[in-house]
């Protein structure tokens, strides 16, 4: 790891201010539906209160509201309620995350733990505004970014605000760059990429970035279809992205290049309606049908390849696996992975962190990105502008 971490920063007596993805998913009376975006920011918060932080300072954004102020739907408030519990100690929770009132209350303040009002409640946070970001640094000595699902975004709260305080990496951020890092740049081989999802258009810099690296590709999901209608094959009413199949037939020269086993699907769960559960497995796609998921010998092909695997990446689902008629590839591949034995596996997160969250099958990987766009643009070869702009060790 290039850049500092919390662990080189010297924190005793200082203000720490950290930028966490308190982004939890709410429902309608405002429960946390899934808090593992709070609990996987709990080791660096003890962290700096161990080390004898004056205060840490917590600041985050909720949702996507209109930048024009309060709007509760989108409060923090609920988050600060269940940290409050997570670290049995009691958290200032402010309505407001810049200003003079919000200094004092931090000065005056005798709670150990604050956490600011929704970043996003001012639009200058998504612009990078420096002025905003001034005001955010004004409150602490030292910024900790521990966000990986927002550091592929310059935001003020990620990239604006490291031009005023010595910034460093928190753990979570530390842990995703170690396990996204090793798995595609230094893999104990054979490395098997597994990616599915919607679009090929999505995945283009994905799968050129990932060809040099993999040992095995499987491609599965919807953007499978355009690299089979590339080879001849009748993909019926599948998902098909015409202006993309030069490009399908691009990648697999590229891989065939460079001595990679490129795997499609062969068979298909396949409907005449999207909209209909009423299906039945073929090793063709007839004119007026569609397939909506993999095929048992598809799932087959996939298991003996993953069998001589010792890294696994996944990225994508391989069918709709939203339901239960389409979720069985998903579901089949997800419970293989879960059964490998000395095998790394890596959850790219996203839809398919989301597939193996239904599954129940979370404690059975190595590990799964806490970021979706975040740990694509990662696994995609760029720069993330949220952890280039921490300080180099
Ligand atoms: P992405 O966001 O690109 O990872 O795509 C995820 C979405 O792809 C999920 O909502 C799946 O339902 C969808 N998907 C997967 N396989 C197929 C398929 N064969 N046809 C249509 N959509 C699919």
């Amino acid at each position: 790891m290039q850049k500092k971490t919390v662990r080189d920063a010297n924190i005793k007596g200082k203000k720490v201010i950290i930028r966490v993805d308190f982004n939890v998913p709410l429902d309608e009376n405002f429960n946390i539906t899934d808090e593992r975006r709070i609990t996987g920011a709990l080791p660096t918060i003890q962290y700096a209160l161990s080390q004898g932080a004056s205060k840490v300072i917590l600041m985050s954004h909720l949702g996507r509201p209109k930048g024009t102020g309060y709007e509760k739907d989108f409060s923090l408030l609920p988050v600060a309620k269940r940290l409050q519990e997570l670290l049995k100690e009691k958290v200032l929770f402010l309505n407001e995350c810049i200003g003079p009132a919000v200094k004092e209350a931090i000065a005056k303040s005798t709670e150990r733990v604050v956490l600011l009002e929704n970043l996003r409640f001012h639009t200058e946070e998504e612009k990078n505004d420096p002025g905003f970001a001034k005001e955010l640094a004004s409150l602490a000595d030292i910024y900790v970014n521990d966000a990986f699902g927002t550091a592929h975004r310059a935001h003020a709260s990620t990239a604006g605000i490291t031009a005023y305080l010595p910034s460093v990496a928190g753990f979570l951020i530390e842990k995703e760059l170690q396990y996204l890092g090793s798995a595609i740049n230094d893999p104990k081989r054979p490395l098997v990429i597994i990616l599915g999802g919607a679009k090929v258009s999505d995945k283009i810099q994905l799968i050129k970035n990932l060809i040099p690296k993999a040992n095995s590709l499987i491609i599965g999901g919807g953007m499978a279809y355009t690299f089979l209608k590339a080879q001849g094959f009748n993909i019926g009413n599948s998902k098909l992205e015409k202006d993309k199949i030069d490009m399908a037939k691009e990648l697999m020269e590229q891989a065939k290049k460079a001595g990679v086993e490129l795997v499609l699907t062969s068979d298909f769960v396949i409907t005449q309606d999207f909209a209909s559960d009423d299906c039945k497995v073929s090793d063709v796609i007839p004119d007026g049908w569609q397939s909506l998921d993999i095929g048992p010998k598809t799932i087959k092909r996939y298991e003996q390849i993953l069998n001589n695997a010792k890294t696994v990446v996944w990225n994508g689902p391989l069918g709709v696996f939203e339901r239960d008629a389409y979720a069985k590839g998903t579901r089949a591949i997800a419970d293989y992975l879960a059964s490998l034995k000395d095998v790394t596996v890596i959850i790219g997160g996203g839809d398919s962190a989301a597939a193996v969250a239904k599954f129940g099958l979370e404690d059975k990987m190595t590990h799964i990105s806490t970021g979706g766009g975040a740990s694509l643009e990662f696994l995609e070869g760029k720069e993330l502008p949220g952890i280039a702009a921490l300080n180099n060790k």
